[in-house]
């Protein structure tokens, strides 16, 4: 059985495949406690479900799109996420029977857990935990080295301070982004570690502003995909199932 938050279809909001209808599938639990964690409700609450069940809903949802008339090659899409999807240890099962099912399979995964169990058809995409997180220390860099092409990174950034970890983190890595898809988030520092549990921001940062970070990217040519939390902008933030 699988711990699940919740299951529901909505548009892809980061990687290079925001935009696109995608059905989520959101587990509970995770083992960091990120300070601008926006996600923290599927710290603990859920229900247990089967992998069969969970690939009914899904294949339910994606028929429904399919009779609706959307078609094509950009469905069905599915991303598993949390919380931390790779805490519960039947995670690797339902990401192979999902791929066995003919979707394209997105895996979002924080960066401290392993990942060497995942089937070689998932999209992975990977964050390195800056430190404006908190949570900085449990990033397993070595992962990254066994990332294929179509896998992509991610970095979530409010401060100087975590640019300037970003583009050492780079440098020491020159490779990283010729092998793969390198994406940047802005988030909010200023609203960050609002009760629930989460680790405060670490004294000394000093917050940027969406701008400042483009321009950061841009001066120092990095090679990088700045993208925009497109879910942040469509929907309120108080909304679940978005
Ligand atoms: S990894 Fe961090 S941001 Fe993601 S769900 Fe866990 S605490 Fe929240």
């Amino acid at each position: 059985m699988i711990r699940i938050n919740e299951m529901f279809c909505s548009l892809q909001g980061e990687s290079t495949f925001a935009g696109l209808p995608c059905y989520f599938i959101r587990l509970s639990g995770c083992n960091l406690r990120c300070s601008y964690c926006d996600t923290a409700y599927a710290f603990a609450e859920g229900r247990e479900v089967s992998i069969e069940e969970i690939l009914r809903e899904t294949a339910d949802a994606a028929k429904l799109w399919h009779g609706a008339g959307v078609s094509g090659h950009l469905l069905p899409l599915v991303e598993v996420t949390g919380g931390e999807p790779m805490t519960q240890k039947e995670t690797p099962e339902l990401l192979r029977r999902l791929c066995a099912g003919g979707y394209t399979v997105l895996l979002e995964t924080n960066g401290s857990l392993e990942l060497d169990e995942v089937d070689g058809r998932v999209i992975k995409i990977v964050d390195m935990k800056a430190p404006s997180s908190g949570e900085s220390s449990k990033n397993l860099p070595g992962i990254l080295e066994k990332l294929k092409g179509s896998d992509e990174v991610k970095f979530v950034l409010g401060s100087w301070e975590d640019y300037d970890w970003m583009k050492n983190f780079l440098r020491e890595r020159p490779r990283l982004t010729e092998r793969c898809t390198v994406l940047v988030s802005w988030c909010d520092l200023t609203r960050a570690a609002q009760g629930q549990g989460l680790k405060p921001v670490p004294a000394g940062h000093h917050p940027v502003s969406r701008r400042w970070l483009a321009e950061a990217i841009l001066r120092d040519c990095l090679p990088v995909r700045m993208q925009v939390q497109l879910h942040k902008i469509l929907w309120e933030e108080t909304e679940r199932g978005r």
